[in-house]
Protein backbone atom coordinates (compact mmCIF):
# COMPACT_ATOMS: atom_id res chain seq x y z
CA UNK A 1 0.00 0.00 0.00
CA UNK A 2 1.44 3.54 -1.18
CA UNK A 3 -0.16 6.47 0.64
CA UNK A 4 0.70 10.07 -0.64
CA UNK A 5 -0.27 12.99 1.67
CA UNK A 6 -0.04 16.54 -0.31
CA UNK A 7 0.19 20.24 0.92
CA UNK A 8 0.38 19.70 4.82
CA UNK A 9 1.76 21.36 7.00
CA UNK A 10 4.47 18.70 8.36
CA UNK A 11 5.66 19.01 11.84
CA UNK A 12 8.57 16.63 12.04
CA UNK A 13 10.33 16.08 15.35
CA UNK A 14 13.06 15.40 12.96
CA UNK A 15 15.84 13.41 15.03
CA UNK A 16 19.44 15.34 14.87
CA UNK A 17 22.12 13.48 13.85
CA UNK A 18 25.43 14.70 13.74
CA UNK A 19 26.35 13.33 10.91
CA UNK A 20 23.22 15.18 8.96
CA UNK A 21 23.70 18.55 10.09
CA UNK A 22 21.89 20.42 7.36
CA UNK A 23 18.73 18.63 9.24
CA UNK A 24 16.89 20.94 12.20
CA UNK A 25 16.04 18.81 15.08
CA UNK A 26 12.40 19.87 14.65
CA UNK A 27 12.03 20.94 10.69
CA UNK A 28 8.78 22.10 9.79
CA UNK A 29 7.26 22.59 5.88
CA UNK A 30 4.66 24.26 4.97
CA UNK A 31 3.53 22.82 1.61
CA UNK A 32 4.88 19.81 2.84
CA UNK A 33 4.44 16.10 1.26
CA UNK A 34 4.56 12.93 3.12
CA UNK A 35 4.94 9.14 1.35
CA UNK A 36 3.97 6.00 3.42
CA UNK A 37 4.53 2.92 1.86
CA UNK A 38 3.25 0.00 3.91
CA UNK A 39 3.96 1.00 7.18
CA UNK A 40 7.54 2.91 6.91
CA UNK A 41 7.77 6.33 5.80
CA UNK A 42 9.61 7.05 2.32
CA UNK A 43 9.63 10.71 2.28
CA UNK A 44 8.91 13.62 4.23
CA UNK A 45 9.79 16.99 3.13
CA UNK A 46 8.79 19.48 0.37
CA UNK A 47 6.77 18.90 -2.54
CA UNK A 48 8.85 20.50 -5.11
CA UNK A 49 11.87 18.31 -3.81
CA UNK A 50 10.23 15.03 -4.31
CA UNK A 51 10.21 15.74 -8.28
CA UNK A 52 13.69 14.69 -8.55
CA UNK A 53 16.00 10.98 -7.34
CA UNK A 54 16.02 11.85 -3.59
CA UNK A 55 19.35 10.85 -2.16
CA UNK A 56 19.78 9.81 1.45
CA UNK A 57 21.24 9.16 3.75
CA UNK A 58 18.22 7.86 5.53
CA UNK A 59 17.34 6.60 9.22
CA UNK A 60 16.45 2.78 9.52
CA UNK A 61 16.50 0.91 12.56
CA UNK A 62 18.44 3.76 14.28
CA UNK A 63 21.06 3.71 11.45
CA UNK A 64 21.74 6.14 8.82
CA UNK A 65 21.96 3.99 5.63
CA UNK A 66 22.19 5.55 1.94
CA UNK A 67 19.93 5.10 -0.72
CA UNK A 68 17.81 6.83 -3.46
CA UNK A 69 14.24 7.58 -3.70
CA UNK A 70 12.59 7.57 -6.96
CA UNK A 71 10.00 9.62 -8.09
CA UNK A 72 7.07 8.08 -7.94
CA UNK A 73 4.06 9.10 -11.14
CA UNK A 74 0.52 9.71 -9.07
CA UNK A 75 -0.71 6.53 -10.53
CA UNK A 76 1.93 4.78 -8.31
CA UNK A 77 -0.13 5.62 -5.34
CA UNK A 78 -3.04 3.52 -4.19
CA UNK A 79 -4.50 6.93 -2.29
CA UNK A 80 -3.51 10.42 -2.49
CA UNK A 81 -4.66 12.86 0.82
CA UNK A 82 -4.85 16.57 0.11
CA UNK A 83 -4.45 17.63 3.39
CA UNK A 84 -5.08 21.36 2.46
CA UNK A 85 -2.92 22.49 4.82
CA UNK A 86 -3.88 20.89 7.96
CA UNK A 87 -1.29 19.66 10.47
CA UNK A 88 1.05 15.84 10.19
CA UNK A 89 2.99 15.08 12.74
CA UNK A 90 4.26 11.92 14.63
CA UNK A 91 1.27 9.94 16.53
CA UNK A 92 1.40 10.69 20.53
CA UNK A 93 2.93 8.29 22.69
CA UNK A 94 1.41 7.69 26.08
CA UNK A 95 4.60 6.19 28.09
CA UNK A 96 2.06 5.62 31.06
CA UNK A 97 -1.16 3.79 31.21
CA UNK A 98 -3.30 1.15 32.65
CA UNK A 99 -6.00 0.67 29.96
CA UNK A 100 -8.05 -1.17 31.71
CA UNK A 101 -8.70 1.29 34.19
CA UNK A 102 -11.51 3.26 31.81
CA UNK A 103 -13.92 0.67 33.02
CA UNK A 104 -13.37 2.27 36.65
CA UNK A 105 -13.63 6.25 35.34
CA UNK A 106 -15.69 8.71 37.80
CA UNK A 107 -16.05 5.31 40.01
CA UNK A 108 -13.55 7.07 42.87
CA UNK A 109 -13.53 10.84 43.00
CA UNK A 110 -12.71 13.49 45.43
CA UNK A 111 -10.23 10.83 47.02
CA UNK A 112 -6.49 11.76 47.86
CA UNK A 113 -4.13 9.00 46.27
CA UNK A 114 -4.02 6.23 49.35
CA UNK A 115 -7.93 6.51 50.23
CA UNK A 116 -8.31 6.24 46.16
CA UNK A 117 -5.62 3.29 46.01
CA UNK A 118 -6.29 0.96 48.53
CA UNK A 119 -10.11 1.82 49.42
CA UNK A 120 -11.47 2.17 46.09
CA UNK A 121 -9.57 0.86 43.35
CA UNK A 122 -8.61 -1.96 45.17
CA UNK A 123 -11.66 -3.99 45.69
CA UNK A 124 -13.05 -3.11 42.54
CA UNK A 125 -10.27 -4.64 40.65
CA UNK A 126 -10.49 -8.09 42.51
CA UNK A 127 -13.83 -8.12 41.19
CA UNK A 128 -13.03 -7.38 37.55
CA UNK A 129 -13.66 -10.03 34.77
CA UNK A 130 -11.80 -10.90 31.56
CA UNK A 131 -14.99 -9.02 29.82
CA UNK A 132 -14.35 -6.24 31.92
CA UNK A 133 -10.67 -5.69 31.49
CA UNK A 134 -11.74 -6.96 27.37
CA UNK A 135 -14.26 -3.57 27.55
CA UNK A 136 -12.30 -1.06 29.15
CA UNK A 137 -8.91 -1.80 26.99
CA UNK A 138 -11.08 -0.77 24.23
CA UNK A 139 -12.35 1.82 25.36
CA UNK A 140 -9.25 3.21 26.56
CA UNK A 141 -7.77 2.18 23.20
CA UNK A 142 -10.57 4.09 21.04
CA UNK A 143 -10.43 7.26 23.22
CA UNK A 144 -6.37 7.16 22.54
CA UNK A 145 -6.77 6.77 18.84
CA UNK A 146 -9.15 9.54 18.57
CA UNK A 147 -6.85 11.50 20.94
CA UNK A 148 -4.37 11.24 18.44
CA UNK A 149 -2.01 8.69 20.47
CA UNK A 150 -0.90 5.89 18.45
CA UNK A 151 1.59 3.96 21.03
CA UNK A 152 0.86 3.78 24.35
CA UNK A 153 3.01 1.94 27.30
CA UNK A 154 0.49 -0.11 29.27
CA UNK A 155 1.06 -1.62 32.99
CA UNK A 156 -1.50 -3.65 34.60
CA UNK A 157 -2.99 -7.18 35.02
CA UNK A 158 -4.39 -9.41 32.75
CA UNK A 159 -2.73 -8.44 29.48
CA UNK A 160 -3.85 -11.07 27.38
CA UNK A 161 -7.04 -8.79 27.19
CA UNK A 162 -4.88 -5.81 26.68
CA UNK A 163 -3.60 -7.57 23.41
CA UNK A 164 -6.60 -8.97 22.16
CA UNK A 165 -8.79 -5.76 22.72
CA UNK A 166 -5.67 -3.31 21.22
CA UNK A 167 -4.54 -5.75 18.30
CA UNK A 168 -8.18 -5.48 17.13
CA UNK A 169 -7.69 -1.88 16.68
CA UNK A 170 -4.88 -1.78 14.94
CA UNK A 171 -2.86 0.14 17.89
CA UNK A 172 0.84 -0.33 19.02
CA UNK A 173 1.30 -1.01 22.58
CA UNK A 174 3.77 -1.97 25.26
CA UNK A 175 2.78 -4.69 27.79
CA UNK A 176 4.56 -4.30 31.16
CA UNK A 177 4.46 -7.84 32.44
CA UNK A 178 6.59 -9.09 35.83
CA UNK A 179 5.25 -8.73 39.48
CA UNK A 180 2.23 -6.20 40.64
CA UNK A 181 2.40 -6.86 44.67
CA UNK A 182 4.30 -8.83 47.21
CA UNK A 183 2.48 -11.59 47.38
CA UNK A 184 2.88 -12.21 43.24
CA UNK A 185 5.60 -14.94 42.77
CA UNK A 186 7.69 -15.31 39.68
CA UNK A 187 10.05 -17.01 38.16
CA UNK A 188 12.85 -16.73 35.22
CA UNK A 189 10.50 -19.89 33.38
CA UNK A 190 8.08 -17.92 34.29
CA UNK A 191 8.97 -14.80 33.13
CA UNK A 192 11.07 -16.71 29.74
CA UNK A 193 7.27 -17.63 28.83
CA UNK A 194 5.95 -14.24 29.03
CA UNK A 195 8.59 -13.20 26.98
CA UNK A 196 8.13 -15.49 24.28
CA UNK A 197 4.30 -14.95 24.20
CA UNK A 198 4.65 -11.25 23.98
CA UNK A 199 7.50 -11.38 21.26
CA UNK A 200 5.40 -13.13 19.06
CA UNK A 201 2.16 -10.92 18.86
CA UNK A 202 2.17 -7.91 16.48
CA UNK A 203 3.46 -4.77 17.20
CA UNK A 204 3.85 -5.52 20.71
CA UNK A 205 6.51 -4.41 23.14
CA UNK A 206 7.55 -6.38 26.12
CA UNK A 207 8.79 -4.46 28.91
CA UNK A 208 9.62 -5.29 32.41
CA UNK A 209 6.87 -3.72 35.70
CA UNK A 210 6.90 -3.82 39.40
CA UNK A 211 4.40 -1.81 40.77
CA UNK A 212 6.40 -0.24 43.09
CA UNK A 213 9.22 -0.17 45.91
CA UNK A 214 6.22 0.14 48.33
CA UNK A 215 4.29 -2.89 47.36
CA UNK A 216 7.07 -4.83 46.17
CA UNK A 217 10.17 -6.56 47.53
CA UNK A 218 14.22 -6.81 47.14
CA UNK A 219 13.52 -10.40 46.01
CA UNK A 220 11.16 -9.49 43.40
CA UNK A 221 12.84 -6.42 42.37
CA UNK A 222 16.27 -9.15 42.21
CA UNK A 223 14.98 -11.56 39.78
CA UNK A 224 12.97 -8.99 37.52
CA UNK A 225 16.54 -6.78 37.69
CA UNK A 226 18.28 -9.95 36.20
CA UNK A 227 15.47 -10.93 33.79
CA UNK A 228 15.60 -7.22 32.53
CA UNK A 229 19.77 -7.53 32.39
CA UNK A 230 19.36 -10.68 30.47
CA UNK A 231 17.24 -9.84 27.77
CA UNK A 232 17.47 -6.55 27.62
CA UNK A 233 14.26 -4.67 28.21
CA UNK A 234 13.81 -1.57 30.00
CA UNK A 235 12.36 -1.81 33.31
CA UNK A 236 8.86 0.12 34.63
CA UNK A 237 8.11 0.89 38.16
CA UNK A 238 6.38 3.82 39.80
CA UNK A 239 8.32 5.92 41.86
CA UNK A 240 8.03 8.97 44.38
CA UNK A 241 4.34 8.95 43.64
CA UNK A 242 3.27 10.50 47.08
CA UNK A 243 4.67 11.62 50.19
CA UNK A 244 3.38 9.47 51.98
CA UNK A 245 5.64 6.85 50.17
CA UNK A 246 8.81 8.75 50.01
CA UNK A 247 8.03 9.20 54.25
CA UNK A 248 7.83 5.72 55.22
CA UNK A 249 10.69 4.45 52.16
CA UNK A 250 13.40 6.47 54.72
CA UNK A 251 11.49 5.40 57.98
CA UNK A 252 11.70 1.63 56.46
CA UNK A 253 15.22 1.69 54.47
CA UNK A 254 16.72 5.21 55.01
CA UNK A 255 16.50 6.28 51.78
CA UNK A 256 14.07 7.58 49.56
CA UNK A 257 12.87 5.53 47.34
CA UNK A 258 15.00 6.62 44.38
CA UNK A 259 17.79 5.55 46.31
CA UNK A 260 15.92 2.30 47.09
CA UNK A 261 15.74 1.75 43.23
CA UNK A 262 19.55 2.22 43.15
CA UNK A 263 20.19 0.07 45.91
CA UNK A 264 18.20 -2.81 43.82
CA UNK A 265 20.29 -2.14 40.90
CA UNK A 266 17.36 -1.44 38.77
CA UNK A 267 19.41 1.36 36.98
CA UNK A 268 21.76 -1.17 35.71
CA UNK A 269 18.96 -1.51 32.68
CA UNK A 270 17.42 1.39 31.25
CA UNK A 271 14.21 2.60 32.90
CA UNK A 272 10.85 4.54 32.82
CA UNK A 273 9.60 5.55 36.34
CA UNK A 274 6.50 7.17 36.64
CA UNK A 275 5.60 9.98 38.51
CA UNK A 276 8.44 11.28 40.16
CA UNK A 277 6.68 13.87 41.60
CA UNK A 278 8.61 14.20 44.98
CA UNK A 279 12.23 13.50 44.07
CA UNK A 280 15.39 16.00 45.67
CA UNK A 281 18.23 16.84 44.09
CA UNK A 282 20.36 13.92 44.91
CA UNK A 283 17.48 11.69 43.39
CA UNK A 284 18.07 13.95 40.34
CA UNK A 285 21.17 13.57 40.57
CA UNK A 286 21.67 9.76 40.49
CA UNK A 287 18.60 9.59 38.07
CA UNK A 288 20.97 11.77 35.52
CA UNK A 289 23.73 9.70 35.41
CA UNK A 290 21.81 6.30 34.76
CA UNK A 291 19.24 6.30 31.50
CA UNK A 292 16.33 6.77 33.14
CA UNK A 293 13.10 8.45 31.83
CA UNK A 294 10.80 10.42 33.94
CA UNK A 295 7.11 9.16 33.05
CA UNK A 296 5.32 12.80 33.94
CA UNK A 297 1.73 12.26 34.79
CA UNK A 298 0.58 15.58 35.68
CA UNK A 299 -3.27 15.14 35.30
CA UNK A 300 -3.05 12.36 37.88
CA UNK A 301 -1.13 13.83 39.93
CA UNK A 302 -2.86 16.87 40.52
CA UNK A 303 -6.02 14.69 40.33
CA UNK A 304 -4.99 13.00 43.56
CA UNK A 305 -3.51 15.81 45.46
CA UNK A 306 -0.11 14.23 45.09
CA UNK A 307 1.49 17.27 43.72
CA UNK A 308 3.65 18.48 40.96
CA UNK A 309 6.92 16.72 39.92
CA UNK A 310 9.96 19.54 39.41
CA UNK A 311 10.84 18.16 35.52
CA UNK A 312 12.61 21.31 35.57
CA UNK A 313 15.21 20.05 37.84
CA UNK A 314 14.83 17.03 35.68
CA UNK A 315 15.95 18.42 32.77
CA UNK A 316 18.61 19.94 34.00
CA UNK A 317 19.86 16.86 35.11
CA UNK A 318 19.57 15.73 31.51
CA UNK A 319 16.99 13.24 32.69
CA UNK A 320 14.78 12.37 29.53
CA UNK A 321 11.15 13.63 30.35
CA UNK A 322 7.98 11.94 28.22
CA UNK A 323 4.20 12.40 28.85
CA UNK A 324 1.54 10.02 30.56
CA UNK A 325 -2.14 10.11 31.15
CA UNK A 326 -1.97 7.21 34.01
CA UNK A 327 -5.19 4.98 33.83
CA UNK A 328 -8.94 7.15 33.60
CA UNK A 329 -9.68 6.45 37.18
CA UNK A 330 -7.39 9.15 38.10
CA UNK A 331 -7.27 11.26 34.81
CA UNK A 332 -10.21 10.95 33.85
CA UNK A 333 -9.16 10.95 30.27
CA UNK A 334 -6.51 9.98 27.91
CA UNK A 335 -5.50 12.93 26.35
CA UNK A 336 -1.94 13.54 25.99
CA UNK A 337 -2.64 17.22 24.44
CA UNK A 338 -3.84 17.64 28.56
CA UNK A 339 -1.02 16.69 29.66
CA UNK A 340 1.37 18.41 27.19
CA UNK A 341 -0.71 21.53 27.69
CA UNK A 342 -0.11 21.04 31.73
CA UNK A 343 3.13 19.94 32.01
CA UNK A 344 4.20 23.54 30.23
CA UNK A 345 1.61 25.67 32.48
CA UNK A 346 2.66 24.05 35.48
CA UNK A 347 6.29 24.81 35.17
CA UNK A 348 6.04 27.90 33.89
CA UNK A 349 3.30 29.05 37.08
CA UNK A 350 5.06 27.33 39.59
CA UNK A 351 8.62 28.50 38.95
CA UNK A 352 7.71 32.03 37.69
CA UNK A 353 9.34 31.53 34.79
CA UNK A 354 7.37 31.61 31.67
CA UNK A 355 10.47 29.41 29.70
CA UNK A 356 11.12 26.69 31.59
CA UNK A 357 9.79 24.65 28.42
CA UNK A 358 9.33 25.24 24.88
CA UNK A 359 6.75 24.20 22.86
CA UNK A 360 8.92 22.62 20.78
CA UNK A 361 10.06 20.65 24.23
CA UNK A 362 6.79 20.09 24.93
CA UNK A 363 5.57 17.93 21.54
CA UNK A 364 9.11 15.97 21.79
CA UNK A 365 8.12 14.98 25.44
CA UNK A 366 4.48 13.65 24.22
CA UNK A 367 6.19 12.27 20.76
CA UNK A 368 9.91 11.03 20.83
CA UNK A 369 10.79 11.30 24.30
CA UNK A 370 8.31 7.91 24.71
CA UNK A 371 10.06 6.10 21.80
CA UNK A 372 13.54 7.18 23.12
CA UNK A 373 12.22 6.11 26.86
CA UNK A 374 11.56 2.58 25.31
CA UNK A 375 14.07 2.20 22.97
CA UNK A 376 12.59 2.31 19.89
CA UNK A 377 14.59 3.69 17.46
CA UNK A 378 12.33 4.33 14.49
CA UNK A 379 9.08 5.73 16.09
CA UNK A 380 8.21 9.56 17.28
CA UNK A 381 8.91 11.54 14.17
CA UNK A 382 7.84 12.18 10.86
CA UNK A 383 11.13 11.01 8.58
CA UNK A 384 12.18 8.57 6.03
CA UNK A 385 12.50 5.24 7.92
CA UNK A 386 10.50 5.31 10.50
CA UNK A 387 7.20 3.43 11.10
CA UNK A 388 3.81 5.39 9.97
CA UNK A 389 2.52 6.79 13.24
CA UNK A 390 0.65 9.86 11.69
CA UNK A 391 -1.90 11.76 12.94
CA UNK A 392 -3.42 15.16 10.91
CA UNK A 393 -4.95 18.29 12.93
CA UNK A 394 -7.19 20.50 11.46
CA UNK A 395 -5.98 23.37 11.78
CA UNK A 396 -8.68 25.32 9.75
CA UNK A 397 -10.92 25.11 13.07
CA UNK A 398 -11.01 28.80 15.40
CA UNK A 399 -9.43 26.98 17.66
CA UNK A 400 -6.00 27.23 15.47
CA UNK A 401 -6.34 30.14 13.46
CA UNK A 402 -4.74 32.70 12.93
CA UNK A 403 -1.53 30.22 12.42
CA UNK A 404 1.21 32.26 13.87
CA UNK A 405 2.63 29.32 15.50
CA UNK A 406 1.98 25.95 14.56
CA UNK A 407 4.26 24.51 17.40
CA UNK A 408 2.43 27.12 20.10
CA UNK A 409 -0.77 26.09 18.21
CA UNK A 410 -0.48 21.93 18.76
CA UNK A 411 1.29 22.95 22.50
CA UNK A 412 -1.52 25.41 23.82
CA UNK A 413 -4.25 25.30 21.23
CA UNK A 414 -5.48 22.19 19.75
CA UNK A 415 -6.94 18.96 21.41
CA UNK A 416 -8.75 16.26 20.19
CA UNK A 417 -11.54 17.60 18.31
CA UNK A 418 -8.67 18.72 15.76
CA UNK A 419 -7.37 15.08 15.53
CA UNK A 420 -9.48 14.23 11.97
CA UNK A 421 -7.20 11.24 11.26
CA UNK A 422 -4.44 8.86 12.68
CA UNK A 423 -2.12 6.13 10.61
CA UNK A 424 -0.36 3.12 12.81
CA UNK A 425 1.60 0.94 11.50
CA UNK A 426 0.83 2.37 7.78
CA UNK A 427 -3.24 2.24 8.28
CA UNK A 428 -5.73 4.67 8.87
CA UNK A 429 -7.55 3.52 12.00
CA UNK A 430 -9.55 6.71 12.69
CA UNK A 431 -10.91 8.40 9.68
CA UNK A 432 -13.55 10.83 10.67
CA UNK A 433 -13.89 13.24 7.78
CA UNK A 434 -13.47 10.04 5.49
CA UNK A 435 -10.38 11.13 4.09
ZN1 LIG B 1 0.32 4.26 37.18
Amino acid sequence: MRIKFINATIVTVRVLLSTMPKFDEFEIYENGMLVVEDNIITYAGKQGDYSIEKHGPFIEDGKAVSKIIKYLEDSDFDKIIDCQGNILMPGLINTHCHAAMSFLRGRAEGSDFNTWWYEQVRPIEQTMTDADYYKGVKIAAQEMMQNGITTFFDVYMNYEQTIKAVSELGMRVGIGFGVISDTDTTTMEKLEKELNFLKSQNNVYPLIYTHSVYSCDEHQFGTLIQFAKKHNLVFCTHASETLKEVGECHNKYGVTPIGLLEKYGVFDVPCVLAHLVHCDKDDAEIMGRHDVTCSHNPSSNLKLACGIAPITTYKKYGINIALGTDGAASNNSLNLFKEMYLAGMLQAGVLNDASAFTAQELIKMATINGARAYKINNLGALQEGYLADIIMLDSSLPNMQPNNNVVSNIVYSAGPQNVIMTMIDGKIVYNPKNL
